[in-house]
Order: structure tokens, then sequence, then C-alpha cells
């Protein structure tokens, strides 16, 4: 297949100038953030690291880490690296994790984060031929904005839907021809879904390519939605702290996501210790931003667990794929002692014929942890015979302790029960309030 790229010398660079290309990068933006972010000054200082001990990527080791919790008490001007009167634009994160943190852009900012987002849509196949349907949302989180920015640095028309009202982006769809849609993959599925009940088929759709991120999805949950719209379904990574969506994008080998490495320089690192693994090996990832002017984080833990590889890939691609992170350090479940993660959950409804929509609650009675999914039956399977009932609970319920070694509850409820998300979808509800 014939490859298309948005900037062909950076994606295709050899490893070995992206590099010497991060090195020189590296150097400067340490210098800047020592200079202008008081906050990262102490941590450099407390290392007793200065800018000049910094002469490239081999030097990266010797920062100190950002997490989490050092932008919640830098909130909300102290990683600010420039004054705001040259800042543009504030967004901010979805708060999954609970406490929102604020990221600030220059117009520089804006333009490189908006060009990774172009990358991404053209590794789908995108042209200025394209009709793009964002249906992340707008506003202050950053999935709405970013696609809309690399789309129309594509040239694609646009289509700011923003998330919700489903019948009216099943309408401008139709009526508009879409053929790339943007949005999380829950509200994919649910597209799919609300179309497959209208009747549509996934050839009466325009839609040739979906790109989908800003929540963990598994390979069953691509093909589902592969198969529901009739698309190509591919991965975008990113986070406010780094600027967005568009840190990481799928190519067509959906075998990864390649990182956007002239602008974030990655690692992984063991999250107990904090040490630098190898290639390969699986822990926390970690970015600095090489080049964002406003808000510049060095070595920020991003607490998704992920592993990096370098293998040669067939898009002609260079620089380095991550893959799909399994969940994040914090989205991991400890029950009865056993790590538990939602994908590994979802996996097993899809390979039972059931469809993703679940939810997952977590509570302690009598100092024991209770552990119970609510599964929407599909239409077809549905029945209100309480043997059979019973007899599909029993299944799923194996099904899960082979693949997570303990035994949940299984409540199989009734179709179109569970609340559809609009944005990213919420699986989990822990009441044991165990901090
Ligand atoms: P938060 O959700 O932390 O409030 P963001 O909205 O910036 O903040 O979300 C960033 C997080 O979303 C990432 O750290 C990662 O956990 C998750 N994420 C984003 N894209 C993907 C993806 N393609 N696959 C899995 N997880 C993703
Ligand atoms: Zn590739």
């Amino acid at each position: 297949m014939e490859q298309n790229y948005y900037q062909k010398e950076i994606e295709t660079m050899p490893v070995e100038d992206i590099k010497r290309l991060q090195s020189e990068k590296l150097v400067a933006q340490v210098k800047h953030v020592y200079e202008n972010v008081e906050y990262y000054r102490r941590l450099m200082d407390e290392k007793g690291v200065k800018p000049e001990d910094i002469k490239g990527i081999e030097d990266l080791h010797k920062l100190p880490f950002l997490s989490k919790s050092d932008l919640r008490d830098a909130y909300p001007y102290g990683l600010l690296a420039k004054p705001l009167s040259e800042c543009v634009r504030i967004q901010s994160t979805s708060g999954t994790t609970g406490r929102r943190v604020v990221a600030f852009y220059t117009q520089h900012d804006i333009d490189l984060w908006e060009d990774c987002c172009a990358r991404a849509i053209v590794a789908a196949g995108g042209t200025k031929d394209d009709v793009c349907q964002v249906a992340y949302g707008y506003g202050l989180f950053t999935g709405g904005a970013g696609l809309n920015g690399g789309s129309h640095k594509v040239g694609c028309l646009t289509l700011p839907m923003s998330s919700g009202n489903t019948e009216r982006q099943i309408q401008f769809m139709t009526d508009l021809g879409a053929t790339i849609l943007c949005c999380t993959p829950s509200y994919a599925a649910y597209l799919g879904e609300s179309l497959k009940e209208k009747g549509c088929t996934p050839d009466s759709i325009p839609l040739k390519a979906g790109i989908f991120g800003a929540e963990p999805w598994t390979e069953e949950m691509r093909k589902n939605i592969e198969e529901t719209l009739g698309i190509k379904a591919y991965d975008i990574y990113g986070l406010t702290e780094t600027s967005g969506p568009g840190v990481a994008f799928e190519c067509c080998e959906q075998t990864g996501m390649h990182i956007n490495e002239d602008h974030f320089l990655a690692e992984i690192i063991d999250p107990e210790t904090g040490e630098v693994l190898p290639e390969g090996e699986k822990g926390e990832l970690v970015f600095t931003s090489l080049d964002k002017e406003a808000f510049p984080l060095l070595r920020y833990r991003t607490r998704d667990i992920c592993v990096l590889s370098r293998k040669k890939c067939s898009c002609g691609r260079t620089l380095v794929k991550m893959a799909k992170p399994m969940g994040r350090t914090d989205d991991m479940m400890i029950i009865r002692g056993v790590n538990v993660f939602p994908s590994q959950i979802e996996t097993v409804l899809l390979n039972e014929g059931y469809q993703p929509n679940y939810q997952i609650i977590v509570d302690r009675v009598n100092n024991n942890d209770t552990f119970d999914i609510n599964v929407e039956m599909n239409p077809e399977q549905f029945t209100d015979k309480v043997s059979e009932i019973l007899s599909m609970e029993r299944k799923l319920g194996e099904a899960m302790k082979t693949m997570l070694g303990i035994n949940p509850k299984i409540h199989l409820v009734a179709p179109k029960t569970i609340a559809r998300s609009e944005g990213k979808a919420v699986r989990i509800i822990d009441k044991r309030k165990l901090i």
C-alpha cells in the first residue's frame, strides 16, 4: 500500500538522526526550564544537577521526575515557562483520576500539537478530500481541540461535532458523508450500536477510518468497532500534560503507536524504583517534552503501563512504537490481592460474545473484597428465564476466573441498562474507600 506522510522527513528520519535531534533539543529545553521554572530548578538543585550536566539524551536519567502531584502542587502557574502574555490557550485534563491539571500553550505549542494530530490523520489515510467528524469533547478537554486542529492542517473538511447528541452525529455523518471519525473508542462503539439499530449496514455508512483514543481499549473492541462501522480503527494516544492527543499514533500496521519523537522523548521506568528499563520491557511511560515553550514538562511520569519497540515498521516510519497502554498504574485494581485491569475484563467479554458494556463494582464487606461485574446481554441473547441467565452467568464467570485468577460475581442485565458514555467511559466503581 502506498504510504502518505504529513511530515515525511521527520517521520522516516534515520534513528541516529532523530537521536541527534533529540539531544540538541534536550540541551536547549533543560536550559529553558532551569532558567524559567523555579519549581523545576529547585528539584534539579536538590538533586545536584545543573543544565551543563545534560549534554544529550544519554544524560536524561540525571534529571528529576515530575509526577501528577507536582502538577497539583504547582497549580496553576508553578510550571509555566513563558510569560502569560505569550500564552494563547489553556486546556485541562478530564479528571479521570480526580483532580484536574491545567496546561498552557503558546501559538508555537499549538502548532506543533496540531502537526502531531495531522500526522495521525494522514497515517489513517486522511487527505484534503476527506470529511473528518470530530466527536471528541470540545472545550477544556484536549480531544476536540487537538483533532480539530490536525484536521484543518491536513485540509479535511472538518465537522466540529463535539461529543454527545448521537442523533445529530448520525444525521451529519450520513448527510455530509463523513469519511473519518474521531472520538473515544467507547463512543465509537455506541455510535456503531445506534447505527445498527437504525438498520444502517456498514456499507451504507460513508466512513472509512476512525481515530480513537483517550482511554484504553482492547484488540477485541477494535475488531468489534471495525465490523459494525465498516472501517479501519486506529489508535491515538496523548495526555494533557504533554499537549493532548497525538503524542503517538497508529499507522497501517496497527501494531502499536509511533511516538512523535522529534517533540516527545519517551522512557520506560520501573514504577517502584524509578530505574530506566531497556527497550522491550514493560513499565511506566515517562515523557520529556523537547520543544514545547509554555508548559515544558521534563521526565513526566504518565502512570501508563506500556512497552516500547524499535522493530522496523512496514509503513516506513522510523519513530519508536509504544504498545497499547495496558492500563494505568492507578487504573489497576487490587482485588483480594490480585492485580486486575479493566482491559482484561473487556477481552473476556468480547471473546465470549458480549458487548463492552459493563461496570465493575468493588467493595469491602467484613474485611473481604467483593467483586461484581454487571454485564449487558445482547438483544439477541436476551432471555428472562432464570435458569438460562444463571447458566450464562456461570459460563462467563468461569472465563473471567481463567483470565483474572479470581472469581467475580457476574450479573447479566437487560440490554441498554448500563449508562453509555459520550466521552471516557466510567467502568469502575470502587466503594472500598481504602485511602
Ligand atoms: P486524565 O484522564 O488523566 O484526567 P487526560 O484527559 O489528559 O487526563 O488523559 C490522558 C490519559 O488518557 C493518558 O495518560 C492515558 O491513561 C489515557 N489514554 C489516552 N489515550 C489513550 C489510548 N490510546 N489508549 C489508552 N489510554 C489512553
Ligand atoms: Zn508504522
